[in-house]
C-alpha cells in the first residue's frame, strides 16, 4: 500500500459530524475542539453518552443532533460557506442502525473526509498521534498497524526534545520573520531570502551549502538568514533551546556585514575557565559524527578541555559529551564566512593560551583531512605553541565502510583518491582522470553535484572557468557510485546509483548534509544494484545496533570506557568492528 500523504489541515471553525456518543465519541470531540473546528454529535434521544461528552454538551461546546444518523446530515450540517456539507465523518462505532460501509461509500462520494472506528479500509483518513507544545506539532502514523506503538514513537521522540522545545520554535520562527522583514527593507529584493518561501519539505535543497562569492552583493542581505538556517541545521537543539529574545536582539543589530562579526552572547567566552598552569593547545578529530568512533585520546581530551573550539560540522551527540562547566565556541562558518570564522577560532585559542588554559580544537574527522588542521598546526606552532594532534577516523574512508562499500577490493579497485568538489574559493578543481581500479571518494561535492559529474564523464567543461574542454578519460557514465550521507548518524542516508542517475536521484530525495560522493566499480561488491533501477536509497544507520549501549546510547559507552578501565574497551571496540561488518541489514525504500 501506498504511504499516506501526511499534511497539516487548518480545521478552524469547520464542522465535525460525530457519529456515536461513546467515550471514542468523547474523544473525537475532544480532539475537534483543541484545533478549533465545532464537533455536532449525531445520536439518538435515548442514547448512552459518555459523561464527559454529556458535560461538553451542557457546556456547550458540542451540539447534540438529538436522532439517528440520516444521509442528509453530512450535507446539511456543515458551514454555509460550504454549502452545508460537513467537513470530516467520523463514525465512532456506537451509532444505532447505521451501517458504516454505508456512510463509509456516501462520504467518499460526496468528498467528505470520513474516518470509521477499526476499519482502515472504511477510512479516508486517520488520526495521528499527536505531540503538540505550540507551533511544533509532531504526528506519527503507523499506517495502521498499532495505535500503541505510534504512541510510544510520539513520545519517544517528545521526549528526545529539550522541555519546551515548542517556545524555541516560536522565537527562531520570529526571529526569522524579522530578518526576512528587515532584509527585503535594505535590499529591497523581489525575491525573498533564501529559504524563506520554503516549506519544511524543500528547506534542505541542494543549494543549502552553497559557497557566496566575494561579488554576490546579495550576500550581506542574506547573511543573517544563512546564518540562522545553519544554526538550525548544526547547533544541538539544546543549543538551540538556550538562545534568548535578548542574544536574537544582539544578532538582529550586530550582524549586517561580515566585519561585523564581534563576539555575540551566544559565544562568548564563560570568564571562568579553569586556570591551568601550563598552556596546551590539542587538535583533534571527532571522527565522522557518532560519539562512539572518538578515539579514547580525543574523548579524554574533550572531558579535560578548559576551553572547546568546534568546528560546525561536529555532531551534537558528540558536543553532549562535553562537561557543562567547559565553556565552547562553535564555529560561525556559514557560506562567505569561512575565513572570518577560521580567524576567529585562532584567535579565541589564542588568548585562552595566553592565559595557560587547555584548548581543545575539536574537528570533524580526521584534522588533516579539508580540515584546515595543518594551517592550524602551523599557526599555533609560529605563536609558541606546538599543538598536540589526534587524530579522527575520517569520513572520506568510514563513510563507504557503513555503506557497504570497501574502497579497496580485490581485484577491483586497488587504489584509493581522496578529492574535494570544493577548491579556494569555491572554485571546481580539475576531475579525476578514469582509472577502472581507482575508487574516488569527493567530499565537499554533492551541492555542485550535477557539474562534478558533467566534468567526471566528460560531458562539460572541466572547470567552471574554462569555457572548453573535457575530461581527457571520461568516466563511463555507468561507473557505480553512491552519496553517503551524515554518515554514522542515526539519519543516515546511501543513495546507490550510477554517474548517468546520480544527479537526478540527489535532486530528487533533497540533500541532508554533510555527504560525500562516492565512485568507482568498488561500489558494486557487496551491493549489486542490477535490476534495481536507477538508484537505491536506504534510510538509517545500525551499525552499533547490537551493543547494547544502555539508556544514554552511544554515549554511554564513550563514559563507560573511563570507569571500566580499558579491557572492556578493548571488548567494546571489538564488538563495534564486528558490528560494523554486518551493516548489510540496512533497510531498503
Ligand atoms: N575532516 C573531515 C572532512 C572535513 S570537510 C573528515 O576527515 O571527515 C567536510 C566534508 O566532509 C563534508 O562536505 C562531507 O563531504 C564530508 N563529511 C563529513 N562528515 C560526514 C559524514 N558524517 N557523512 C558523510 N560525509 C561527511
Amino acid at each position: 500500500m501506498a504511504p499516506p500523504l501526511l499534511t497539516a489541515l487548518d480545521s478552524g471553525g469547520h464542522v465535525h459530524l460525530i457519529i456515536g456518543s461513546n467515550p471514542l465519541a468523547n474523544a473525537r470531540c475532544s480532539k475537534s475542539i483543541e484545533v478549533g473546528a465545532k464537533p455536532k454529535v449525531v445520536a439518538s434521544a435515548d442514547a448512552v453518552v459518555h459523561y464527559v461528552l454529556a458535560k461538553r454538551i451542557e457546556d456547550g461546546e458540542v451540539e447534540w443532533i438529538k436522532k439517528s444518523f440520516e444521509d442528509a446530515d453530512i450535507s446539511t450540517l456543515g458551514r454555509s460557506e460550504v454549502d452545508h456539507v460537513v467537513d470530516a465523518v467520523f463514525v465512532t462505532g456506537n451509532g444505532k442502525n447505521v451501517s458504516s460501509t454505508h456512510i463509509s461509500s456516501l462520504c467518499r462520494r460526496m468528498r467528505v473526509p470520513v474516518n470509521v472506528v477499526d476499519s482502515p479500509n472504511l477510512c479516508t483518513f486517520t488520526l495521528l498521534s499527536t505531540h503538540s507544545d505550540g507551533p511544533l506539532q509532531i504526528g506519527i502514523t503507523t499506517s495502521g498497524k498499532g495505535c500503541k506503538l505510534a504512541s510510544r514513537i510520539r513520545r519517544e521522540i517528545a521526549s528526545s526534545l529539550p522541555p519546551n522545545f515548542g517556545t524555541t520554535v516560536e522565537r527562531l520562527g520570529t526571529f526569522r520573520r524579522r530578518i526576512w522583514e528587515e532584509d527585503h527593507k535594505t535590499y529591497e529584493t523581489e525575491e525573498p531570502a533564501t529559504e524563506v518561501e520554503d516549506d519544511d519539505a524543500t528547506a534542505q535543497r541542494p543549494a543549502f551549502n552553497r559557497l557566496v562569492s566575494e561579488t554576490d552583493h546579495n550576500a550581506a542581505g542574506t547573511r543573517r538568514m544563512r546564518w540562522l538556517s545553519q544554526i538550525c541545521e548544526y547547533w544541538p537543539l539544546r543549543r538551540l533551546a538556550s538562545i534568548t529574545d535578548a542574544d536574537i536582539d544582539t544578532i538582529l543589530h550586530s550582524y549586517t556585514t561580515s566585519s561585523d562579526l564581534a563576539l555575540s552572547p551566544l559565544n562568548a567566552t564563560n570568564p571562568d575557565i579553569r586556570s591551568r598552569p601550563k598552556p596546551i593547545i590539542i587538535l583533534a578529530g571527532s571522527g565522522p559524527g557518532n560519539p562512539s568512533l572518538l578515539t579514547m585520546a580525543t574523548h579524554r581530551a574533550i572531558q579535560t578541555a578548559s576551553i572547546i573550539l568546534a568546528d560546525k560540522l561536529v555532531p551534537a551527540p558528540v558536543l553532549d559529551l562535553i562537561p557543562r562547566r567547559t565553556p565552547v565556541h562553535i564555529a560561525r562558518k556559514f557560506p562567505g564566512n569561512a575565513d572570518a570564522a577560521q580567524a576567529e577560532l585562532l584567535s579565541l585559542g589564542l588568548e585562552a593560551l595566553y592565559k595557560g588554559h587547555t584548548v581543545l580544537r575539536l574537528k570533524q574527522g580526521d584534522p588533516y583531512i579539508y580540515g584546515r588542521g595543518a594551517e592550524e598546526y602551523a599557526f599555533f606552532r609560529e605563536k609558541g605553541y606546538v599543538p598536540i594532534v589526534l587524530s579522527g577516523i575520517t569520513s572520506a574512508l568510514s563513510a563507504p565502510l557503513f555503506a557497504s562499500i570497501p574502497p579497496t577490493h580485490r581485484s577491483v579497485a586497488d587504489q584509493v583518491l581522496i578529492c574535494t568538489g570544493t577548491g579556494r574559493k569555491g572554485a571546481a578543481p580539475d576531475p579525476p582522470p578514469y582509472i577502472p581500479t581507482q575508487t574516488v571518494v569527493f567530499l565537499m561535492a554533492l551541492h555542485r553535484l550535477s557539474s562534478l559529474v558533467d566534468a567526471l564523464t566528460g560531458a562539460g567543461p572541466t572547470t567552471e572557468s574554462h569555457e572548453t574542454g573535457t575530461n581527457p578519460k571520461p568516466w563511463p557514465r555507468e561507473t557505480p557510485c553512491a552519496v553517503v550521507e551524515r554518515a554514522s548518524c542515526p539519519d543516515q542516508r546511501v543513495i546507490r546509483s550510477t554517474l548517468q542517475h546520480v544527479c537526478t536521484a540527489v535532486e530528487e530525495e533533497g540533500s541532508r548534509p554533510p555527504g560525500l560522493l562516492i565512485v568507482g566499480w568498488c561500489c558494486e561488491v557487496l551491493k549489486d544494484m542490477k535490476g534495481q533501477g536507477k538508484w537505491l536509497v536506504e534510510e538509517g544507520f545500525s551499525g552499533f545496533e547490537a551493543i547494547d549501549f544502555g539508556s544514554d546510547g552511544a554515549a554511554g559507552l564513550v563514559k563507560g570506557m573511563n570507569i571500566d578501565g580499558a579491557s572492556k574497551t578493548e571488548e567494546l571496540l571489538h564488538h563495534d568492528k564486528a558490528s560494523a561488518n554486518g551493516m548489510s541489514d540496512l533497510s531498503v525504500r
